[in-house]
């Protein structure tokens, strides 16, 4: 919607489940179309920003069904491309086994993929990047793929703190905070931003 109230073209885009991967090289049948994964440790707003960008109330409810929270979830968005839920890192409560089970997936896909074309890294404004975020970004780096960094839960903080939580990530990010985008599922704050910046990683 935009301010007068009128759905914007971006929110047209039709989005639907289409399949679980219980491996990084799992084919998703039909055309090939790039992909654009979605990271994050448990609890960042994954599924709520999921919602947020394709439109629908209650698409990612899917990726915390039984035996779907250690897959990658993918989604269609329109023809242009397939979203993919990556499993949250950072659970506390997971096991050796389940680690050790994410990092195969999660790192066999993110080093390996030919059709991984842009990631969207969700981090909590009002955290500092924990040591999973920094682990995750050292394997982002390594593999040199375009990163939007999306920090969550903006109405959590007030106008004032906001460009020094901003600047505070950026910074351990290494990258310009207005290289970020600022997103509320709440007000639904940053999500033209966030389906402009999704589409430039396509393109
Ligand atoms: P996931 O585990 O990363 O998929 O996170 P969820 O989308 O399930 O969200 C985790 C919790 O954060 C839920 O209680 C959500 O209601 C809450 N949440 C998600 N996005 C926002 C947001 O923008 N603002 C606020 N205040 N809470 C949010």
């Amino acid at each position: 919607m935009d301010a007068a109230g009128a759905p914007s073209p971006r929110g047209l885009l039709l989005s639907d489940y289409v399949l679980s991967m219980p491996r990084p090289d799992f084919p998703i049948p039909g055309p090939p179309r790039p992909e654009i994964a979605l990271a994050g440790r448990s609890n960042v707003g994954k599924s709520s920003l999921l919602n947020l960008l394709v439109g629908r109330k209650a698409l990612a409810r899917v990726s915390a069904t039984p035996g779907k929270t250690r897959a990658l979830n993918v989604f269609t968005w329109g023809e242009r491309c397939y979203l993919v839920d990556i499993p949250g890192y950072g659970w506390s409560r997971a096991g050796k086994a389940d680690r050790a089970a994410w990092r195969r997936l999660v790192v066999g896909y993110v080093r390996e993929r030919p059709t991984l074309a842009g990631l969207l890294w969700l981090l909590d404004i009002r955290r500092d990047p924990s040591p999973d975020d920094r682990a995750f970004g050292t394997l982002l780096q390594e593999r040199r793929l375009p990163v939007l960094p999306v920090l969550t839960k903006a109405d959590q903080i007030g106008r004032s703190h906001r460009a020094e939580r901003v600047a505070a990530i950026a910074q351990v990010l290494g990258c310009a905070p207005d290289e970020m985008v600022v997103t509320s599922t709440r007000t639904r704050e940053g999500q033209e931003a966030l389906r402009e910046a999704v589409l430039a990683l396509v393109d």
